[in-house]
């Protein structure tokens, strides 16, 4: 027998028999070339069932339980990936990060740091839109010289020696709502128990004709990565921020001149005053006040611009051989625009935890609504993700293991420990259940440092002491005066 044979009954899934002569098989936990048949436990059953599911792309259980003592063969693919069964079992990883950029590689480092089993999913070489910068001053503790490929290879490198493992894989894809999170990406599937978003944010477009066709042929949105193509060439930058002007020095050390194309009346730009100055002292930097570009015109390659005063409505055409446009960026929140909260902008809402409206997802770095988008927050955003994933993770083991999956139903006591009446309450419950024997088990739970149930339960500090009966996972009463009669009522 060559794969896994999986034996369908009545009750559904029963049994499978698998062959581990197959080459590349990994069942983990059994012996290489041995065939045996398994007793599967429900959650294998349960487990072998989506994955075949998946396969097979079929939704409705019903159909396939009434195939009954159906014997399917799943395909050699399936046993060499049988690891994967055990796929459903267990994430893959405790905490995935999707993206590298300076948020990502921060929050990679706390997550490892922290003992979870950390990756970071990235397209590209780690590193973001801040390794596309020549010059980065302002990251505290390294000052003038410090390059953004330098800073953000050392933040990589620090995560690796912390055991994040890095994927190199394109994120197409997100299932969140799931307790294990899916990641989907071109090259495969990925599971975790918590996922932090770090996609950071790209160019925003000048949608003006040209770019589009002149896009790699003289258009660029990265001087860093480019500059050196324009060596004693003309050209000219779009935009006036930081990004902008910051960049636009940088050219001069390549290009004889570089022409900036300002919105604002002369003299005002959106830079930092220190970077501003320099700039308009430099002698290859030239202003064009008023003004937007109309068009990037060539056939192959860049050859002029047209440019537009925006209060004479006049235009001129400036002859250059390369545009570099820097007017701001858009987040990278494609891929769950429909399932997070955004702002109207399309920023990923998050409080100070870095949570988003889903739990167990948390949003770092660019890609989330703030008030400043520079290294320094992104990397304070992933360590403070990475952080609130961990303290998540390990408080809903914690609670499915002891209220969730608990044979018994479970009475839980939220009490604030700061206030000595009410932990004098949770005492009386303790007593009560101690001369109840048998019947419940108890949970006590500090409310005020319990993040997973204050959100999912909604338990505000206002409402301490405060009784749940959990029975087969679910919330069966509550009681918000906690006496002998209550509880005699509760349990009875
Ligand atoms: C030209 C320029 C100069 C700058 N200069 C400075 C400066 O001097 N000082 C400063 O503090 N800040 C500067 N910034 C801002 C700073 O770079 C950003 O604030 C910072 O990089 C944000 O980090 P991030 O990790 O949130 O996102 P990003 O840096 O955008 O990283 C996101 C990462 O996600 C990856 N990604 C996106 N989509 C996918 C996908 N589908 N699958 C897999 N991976 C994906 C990207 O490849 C990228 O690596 C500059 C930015 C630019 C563009």
């Amino acid at each position: 027998m060559h794969g896994v044979t999986i034996e369908y009954r009545d009750d559904g899934l029963e049994r499978a028999e698998y062959n581990t002569h197959t080459e590349g098989a990994n069942f983990s936990g059994y012996p290489p070339g041995k065939s045996e048949t398994l007793r599967l436990t429900d959650r294998v059953r349960t487990n072998l069932w989506r994955v075949e599911r998946h396969q097979r792309g079929k939704r409705k259980r019903n159909s396939q339980v009434k195939k009954q003592r159906t014997r399917i063969t799943c395909s050699l693919f399936f046993l060499t990936n049988l690891s994967k069964v055990v796929i459903l079992l267990a994430a893959n990883y405790d905490l995935l990060i999707l993206g590298g950029g300076p948020a990502g590689l921060a929050a990679g480092i706390y997550g490892a740091r922290a003992k979870l089993k950390t990756a970071i999913i990235e397209k590209g070489r780690p590193g973001g839109q801040a390794a596309t910068t020549g010059e980065l001053v302002n990251y505290p503790g390294f000052g003038p010289g410090t390059t953004g490929p330098e800073l953000t290879q050392a933040m990589a490198d620090h995560a690796q020696a912390f055991g994040v493992e890095f994927i190199r894989d394109t994120v197409t894809g997100v299932k969140l709502d799931e307790n294990i999170k899916v990641i989907s990406g071109k090259k495969d599937d990925y599971h975790a128990k918590a996922v932090i978003i770090a996609l950071g944010a790209e160019p925003r477009l000048l949608n003006v004709p040209g770019e589009g066709k002149l896009r790699g042929k003289g258009v660029s949105y990265c001087a860093t990565c480019d500059a050196d193509l324009f060596e004693e060439l003309d050209v000219a930058v779009v935009g006036s921020g930081d990004a902008a002007v910051e960049e636009a020095e940088y050219l001069t050390r390549f290009a004889d001149s570089v022409t900036m194309i300002v919105i604002h009346d002369e003299g005002h730009v959106d830079a930092n005053q220190v970077s501003a100055e320099r700039a308009f002292k430099s002698d290859k930097i030239k202003w064009i006040w008023n003004s937007t570009v109309k068009t990037i015109n060539g056939d192959e390659i860049v050859e002029s611009i047209t440019v537009k005063n925006i209060k004479t409505g006049e235009e001129s055409d400036l002859t250059v051989n390369g545009v570099f446009i820097y007017i701001g960026t858009v987040p990278k929140t494609d891929l769950v625009k429909d399932i997070l909260e955004l702002n109207p902008q399309g920023y990923i809402i998050t409080d100070d935890q870095m949570r988003t409206n889903v739990e167990g997802v948390y949003a770092a770095g660019d890609v989330r609504d703030k008030y400043l988008r520079q290294v320094v927050t992104a990397v304070a955003d992933g360590s403070i993700a990475a952080v609130a994933a961990q303290k998540y993770i390990q408080e809903r083991e914690l609670w499915e293991k002891e209220v969730i999956n608990s044979p018994k139903p479970v009475v839980v006591v939220y009490y604030n420990p700061t206030d000595m009446q009410g932990t004098e309450k949770t005492g009386m419950v303790d007593q009560f259940l101690q001369n109840n024997p048998g019947k419940f088990n108890l949970v006590k739970v500090d409310a005020t440092r319990n993040e997973l149930v204050k959100t999912r339960y909604q338990i505000s500090e206002e409402s301490l002491p405060l009784i749940q009966l959990f029975v087969d996972g679910k919330v069966t009463a509550t009681i918000n005066e906690i006496s002998e009669e209550s509880l005699k009522e509760l349990l009875k």
